[in-house]
């Protein structure tokens, strides 16, 4: 199967081949169609497995036909990986015109704020800077969200992010498309996803 036959836009495709990646991955090819549909996902799967890109071409496909600003928001548990999944949005949503900033923890909050003021499309962030600046950034809000990922669970909730998250998830649309992805099913994954998910679509590879 290619990236064409699970439903990925010909733009997307293209931004497919340019970055290498030739075919999906097992996890792009079981998610993506729902996605696509407007599923919810909760996706078992390990780092390696393409999972970034499972979410990014969704996002970036419902972008695409419906473009606002502050459309998705990614959590992750870790500035670094916050970068690596930017850096796999600007890749594969150069050509769309998407636009990405990071908002993560140990950073200044002024050029966080000033990049929130200009309105990018996607969000990657860690929870606690998030909160903050929802608490403390005049003007910021999450109410056009159309789009929630939670990337790495197991370890967002491991580093004990739990309650920033429920925060957040008050503060955002219940009419939103949410995607979790996680390398384990533990107690606390399946209890955020129940807060969180309406009707998933159980992805596991
Ligand atoms: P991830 O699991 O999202 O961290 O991705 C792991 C690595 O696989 C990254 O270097 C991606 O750029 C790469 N990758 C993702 N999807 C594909 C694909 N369909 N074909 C080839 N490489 C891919």
């Amino acid at each position: 199967l290619s990236f064409r036959d699970i439903g990925v836009m010909e733009q997307l495709c293209e931004a497919c081949e340019k970055i290498g990646y030739k075919a999906p991955t097992e996890i792009q090819r079981e998610s993506i169609p729902w996605s696509l549909q407007g599923r919810d996902i909760i996706g078992l799967a390990q780092t390696g497995s393409g999972k970034t890109a499972a979410f990014a071409l969704p996002i970036l496909q419902a972008l695409w036909n419906n473009p606002s600003p502050l459309f998705a928001c990614v959590m992750a548990p870790t500035r670094e990986l916050a970068y690596q999944i930017s850096e796999t949005f600007e890749a594969l949503g150069a050509g769309i015109g998407a636009k990405s900033a990071v908002i993560v923890g140990g950073m200044d909050m002024i050029s966080q704020q000033i990049a929130l003021s200009k309105k990018p499309h996607i969000l990657v962030c860690t929870p606690g800077r998030l909160q903050d600046h929802l608490e403390n950034t005049k003007g910021f809000s999450l109410r056009t969200l159309k789009y929630l990922v939670m990337d790495e669970a197991d370890r967002l909730l491991d580093m004990d992010f739990g309650p920033k998250i429920d925060m957040i998830l008050k503060v955002i649309p219940r009419e939103r498309n949410t995607f979790l992805f996680s390398a384990t099913m533990t107690t606390k994954v399946a209890k955020l996803q129940r807060a969180s998910l309406t009707n998933p679509v159980k992805v596991e590879v």
